[in-house]
């Protein structure tokens, strides 16, 4: 039986089934419809429009919105949720001044949760990040992409990856899973970089392939980490087993990242934290999907990747968490998206854009989210009271989601 939401005070991001995403300019609009309705049913939304146009239909609930918003849920295309302990000891390291460069010659970084996660249980890794997920919907986010790459051995990355589609079986949220086993070098390949990416392409990806665990290859393409040729060699590899690029790039340095990814038709870049114009130029009338994670940026104190420039020169950009024991222990898009307004000087309408209609795009969801449209999937956000929808990324820290609906149920908070 369908459920009615009435008095919706401003329907938010209502879109034809054709946008799929918005770039430069368009990204300014955020289509909505004031004293609205929106009929759920069978776990899609039905129908939309204006309260004076609402038709005698038989429901079996009626919930009023009177002065409160209602939007499609967040989509999350970047996150890294499924690890295992937390790093709140090097947090404090940082407090206390030392580098990350120092933290990591202690034994900190990646490394620091690859030697973690080897030790834990799958059982125990999935009720760790089963609690994270949870938390994250009660945030709004109704889809999530998770990467692998805290395991580093194929035993440990095939963990990670079975925890994600398990993830997926038991949750009701859209999962996408990525494997991201070049996310850095394990200790023991130190003096033989080309044998780890000959483990990845050889023996790691064919065995993830057979058993259908990922749809996605990231690589951590970066100074230090991943070069851009061990960065191709991987994309072509994990091509041949019909895995779509997602990649690590410009986070630190601008090595060619973008130009690599761009040139094997990445469905998106991630960080952008360092650009050049030369790979702004690079992003322009691609497919690819430039995606910023602000948060991360905000807890290392890094600059924010240059969103006006992006935008100002006709690129869509995404927003997403980063969500991760150490750069970004946090997986609230609702403070992504107040970030990206306060320090990315981007609008309300340009973070919302970003953070559903091409969040979901740089996931491949665009089919069943990040839009109100008939017959996409009723994954919707009802607000608490609020006066405008510029209200939400200026509180920032305040809790503004009355509740959640996923699939076209309520979860109350
Ligand atoms: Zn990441």
């Amino acid at each position: 039986m369908p459920t009615l939401i009435t008095n919706i005070k401003e329907l938010l991001q209502i879109r034809e089934g054709s946008v799929s995403r918005v770039s430069g300019a368009e990204m300014k609009t955020l289509p909505t419809l004031k004293n609205a309705f929106l009929l759920i049913d069978d776990g899609l939304i039905k129908d939309f429009g204006k309260m004076e146009n609402l038709y005698e239909i038989r429901v079996n609930e009626v919930i009023d919105a009177k002065g409160k918003m209602v939007l499609p849920t967040w989509c999350d295309s970047h996150t890294h949720i499924v690890y295992a302990g937390n790093r709140e000891g090097e947090f404090v390291d940082r407090v206390n001044g030392l580098t990350y460069e120092e933290i990591a010659a202690k034994g900190g970084g990646i490394l620091n949760s690859a030697k973690k996660l080897q030790q834990t249980s799958e059982d125990d890794l999935y009720k760790q990040s089963a609690k994270r997920l949870d938390e994250v919907i009660k945030l709004g986010t109704g889809a999530v992409e998770i990467k692998s790459g805290y395991g580093l051995t194929l035993d440990a990355e095939l963990k990670m990856l079975r925890v994600i589609k398990k993830l997926s079986e038991n949750f009701p949220i859209t999962i996408k899973a990525t494997f991201l086993g070049a996310h850095a070098f394990p200790s023991e390949f130190n003096n033989n970089k080309e044998g780890y990416v000959d483990l990845i392409t050889h023996t790691m990806l064919p065995k993830i392939a057979a058993e259908n665990l990922a749809e996605f290859i990231d690589v951590f393409c970066e100074k230090g980490y991943f070069s851009v040729a061990q960065t191709e060699k991987i994309i072509v590899a994990a091509k041949t087993y019909g895995l779509i690029p997602k990649i690590h790039v410009n986070q630190f340095n601008s090595i060619g990242g973008i130009q690599i990814s761009v040139k094997y038709n990445a469905l998106s870049v991630d960080h952008l934290e360092v650009m050049t114009t030369e790979d702004i130029e690079s992003l322009k009338n691609r497919t690819t999907m430039p995606v910023a994670l602000p948060s991360c940026s905000y807890f290392l104190g890094i600059p924010y990747a240059p969103a006006r420039e992006m935008i100002d020169s006709g690129l869509p950009l995404a927003l997403a968490t980063d969500y991760n024991p150490g750069s970004t222990p946090s997986g609230n898009m609702n403070f992504v998206v107040s970030t990206a307004c306060i320090k990315m000087k981007m609008t309300p309408e340009e973070a919302i854009n970003a953070a559903t209609i091409n969040a979901a795009y740089a996931m491949n969801v665009s089919e069943t989210h990040g839009s109100i449209t008939k017959g996409k999937k009723a994954n919707l956000i009802l607000t608490k009271e609020i006066p405008s929808y510029g209200f939400l990324p200026y509180a920032f820290g305040s809790n503004l989601i009355d509740s959640v609906f996923i699939n076209g149920k309520q979860i109350k908070n």
